[in-house]
């Protein structure tokens, strides 16, 4: 049998903080891994900002229910679902992603977890383990699954690389040219067909 591991963010659903940043009108919070490499300086300066704004996670997760996941997704999903197993691997937080999972139907989701206290403040976060996506992927080939993987950047090479297929859907160019040995397209049906393409399976659309 075969799973379809997908990533969320650039996906499925926009780049969740700079669509809080976006909706919330806070400029501060658009900075990402390029501006500040170091991604527990990053986390812990967003987690500062939010609590200087006064938004506590119940505050946020009304934000974030306002997002869509990016069109033609919940279609594509649904899809898959039918001729796939599907797990999302992604660097995003459970508490974060809520709102956008409810508008999928809830796929099964591995990523990270936000820790709140007691008042509802963001007081720090854990991820779940290193090189998340690609440990997930050698896990559900240590049961014997095969893995075709599709992501969007950089944080996503490692997981297409250890599946049996990867695949490139909205990747930037830089990324395309750098892992040529992928394949990289920019819409849902063209993805569908890559999906395809890359099963041991007889499927159509
Ligand atoms: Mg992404």
């Amino acid at each position: 049998m075969e799973i379809a591991c997908l990533d969320l963010e650039g996906v499925l659903v926009p780049e969740i903080w700079i669509a809080f940043a976006e909706k919330t009108g806070i400029e501060e919070l658009k900075a990402t891994t390029r501006d500040i490499p170091d991604y527990d300086v990053l986390m812990k300066q967003r987690l500062s900002i939010l609590d200087k704004h006064g938004l506590k996670l119940s505050d946020i997760q009304e934000v974030i229910a306002t997002l869509k996941p990016l069109d033609g997704a919940v279609e594509f999903v649904s899809w898959l679902r039918e001729r796939f197993q599907v797990v999302i691997l992604s660097d995003t937080f459970y508490e974060f992603s809520q709102p956008l999972m409810r508008q999928l139907g809830f796929p099964t989701l591995l990523c990270h977890r936000l820790i709140t206290d007691e008042n509802d403040r963001v007081v720090d976060y854990q991820l779940r383990q290193k090189d998340p996506k690609r440990q997930s992927v050698v896990a559900l080939k240590s049961i014997y699954y095969r893995i075709i993987a599709a992501g969007d950047s950089y944080n996503d090479t490692t997981m297409l690389s250890e599946a049996h297929a990867g695949i490139l859907f909205h990747a930037p160019q830089n990324v395309i040219d750098e892992f040529p040995q992928f394949p990289a397209v920019q819409t849902f049906d063209d993805l569908k067909q890559e999906f395809i393409k890359a099963s041991n399976r007889e499927l159509s659309l």
